[in-house]
């Protein structure tokens, strides 16, 4: 193989340029980027770059410099040609490719009804982060934020921390629902504490406006938020419309590959492409499932295995590649609770709490279905996790067939 192409400079991109190189890759290495940025982390954006613990300079990734890639910044890869193996750029360009590393990550999900010209913001990147940033220097006291997931609930956290009176509007009735258990009331009573007004079971209706900025949030329950500033934080969309047509099986969105992390063909024949491996935020692996199917994570642990493992089977081709074999972990810190999880913890019928105190603050919560360990989630109890980790890696080996070790 003498070019591969990286298509994403986030995390999964990086990890796969790196692995290119430690596996001994000498050929040339081409990593685009629509962003002009070099290549940062995102976990600290909403919680020490918003909060001002870190600087610019420390979210930035390690060892993207040390690639020996020749970079293409602030320019979109717009095609993916197969069968000429070419990768197309917004500007005309094309690419060349032996192997490519599909790493396009995700957007930030925009508000699908009317949004006032100033004062409605979305999080994903570093630019994101310095506009919301720059919105409270100038002297916003008060935000409403739209949605209480792992980003709404950090950017709540950060921005009371700053002073701000912070409003979490959640329409499905509890923050972090997607870990079960008691995990959401823990998080709902810190947020209480540190001043954060939630307001749980009643969606957004609309905005309002005074030439071009917000200056209000409508509820559905009928009641009005008066605010300067609004962070709609409603989840993602993988960030794939530039592979419609690549004839790869695009199910939801995300690029669907298989076990080894090679992409499916869509159109009925589902044969993975050999030249054209998947990682990060934009994927929907086979090896990662729960009881009805494939599940796809967000999570910085996976992006991050994904991009080490999909850039060596690349170079090994499917006949020696590795199937994908990592028990997905999330992290989060919001209003000095520490989060963790390990599994995937939502897809379970059955939720058991085996550790831990929920009205101290300390979770270990335990999910399983039909009687299996699916996943497991802590507050405060993160030593705990991975005798859980084992214990998946162990049902896991059982299920493949591979004789478990050290559970
Ligand atoms: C604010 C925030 C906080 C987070 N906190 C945590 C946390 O605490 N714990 C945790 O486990 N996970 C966390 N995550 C999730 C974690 O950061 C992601 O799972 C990880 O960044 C995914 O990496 P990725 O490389 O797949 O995608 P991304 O980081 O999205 O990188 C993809 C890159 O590709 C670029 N791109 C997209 N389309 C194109 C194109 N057509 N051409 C060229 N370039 C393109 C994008 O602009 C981006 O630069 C957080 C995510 C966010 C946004």
């Amino acid at each position: 193989m003498r070019e591969v192409v990286v298509v994403g400079a986030g995390l999964a991109g990086v990890r796969a340029g790196e692995s290119l190189r430690a596996q001994g890759f000498a050929g040339r290495l081409t990593v685009v980027s629509d962003e002009r940025e070099l290549p940062y982390d995102r976990p600290p954006l909403t919680k020490q770059l918003l909060s001002g613990t870190m600087t610019e300079a420390d979210v930035r990734l390690a060892g993207a410099e040390d690639l020996g890639a020749r970079w293409v910044r602030g320019t979109a890869a717009v095609g993916l040609d197969r069968e000429r193996r070419r990768v197309r750029l917004a500007d005309g360009a094309e690419l060349p490719y032996d192997g490519v590393v599909l790493a396009p990550g995700a957007k930030a999900r925009a508000w699908s009804g009317a949004v006032p010209r100033a004062g409605v913001l979305t999080v994903r990147g570093l630019d994101d982060v310095r506009r919301l940033r720059a919105e409270v220097d100038g002297g916003a006291r008060e935000v409403v934020i739209v949605g209480a997931g792992f980003v709404g609930v950090e950017l709540a956290s950060s921005l009371s921390g700053l002073g701000v009176r912070v409003t979490l509007v959640e329409p499905f009735g509890r923050p972090l629902r997607a870990l079960g258990g008691t995990v959401s009331g823990v998080v709902a009573e810190a947020a209480g504490r540190a001043g954060v007004v939630l307001r749980l079971g009643t969606g957004v209706r609309g905005f309002r406006d005074d030439g071009g900025r917000v200056v209000a949030v409508e509820l559905v329950d009928g009641s009005v938020l008066p605010t300067p500033l609004v962070v709609v934080a409603i989840g993602m969309v993988p960030a794939t419309d530039w592979l419609a047509e690549s004839g790869l099986a695009l199910p939801s969105g995300r690029i669907h590959c298989d076990e080894r992390l090679f992409a499916r063909s869509g159109g009925g024949s589902g044969a993975p492409d050999p030249r054209v491996v998947v990682a990060g935020d934009a994927a929907c692996c086979d090896a990662v499932r729960a009881a009805d199917g494939p599940v796809a994570l967000e999570h910085w642990s996976n992006a991050a295995a994904q991009g080490e493992l999909a850039a060596r089977n690349l170079l090994a081709g499917p006949a020696a590649a590795e199937p994908y074999d990592h028990v997905p972990s999330f992290w989060t810190t919001a209003f000095g609770l520490r989060i963790k999880s390990v599994g995937l913890p939502g897809t379970g019928d059955r939720t058991v709490a085996e550790a831990g105190d929920p009205a101290g603050g300390a979770v270990l919560e335990a999910h399983y279905r039909d009687g299996r360990l699916v996943g497991a989630v802590s507050v405060e109890q993160g030593r705990l996790l991975s005798a859980y980790a084992r214990r998946l890696r162990g049902e896991r080996m059982i299920a493949s067939g591979t004789e478990p070790s050290g559970t």
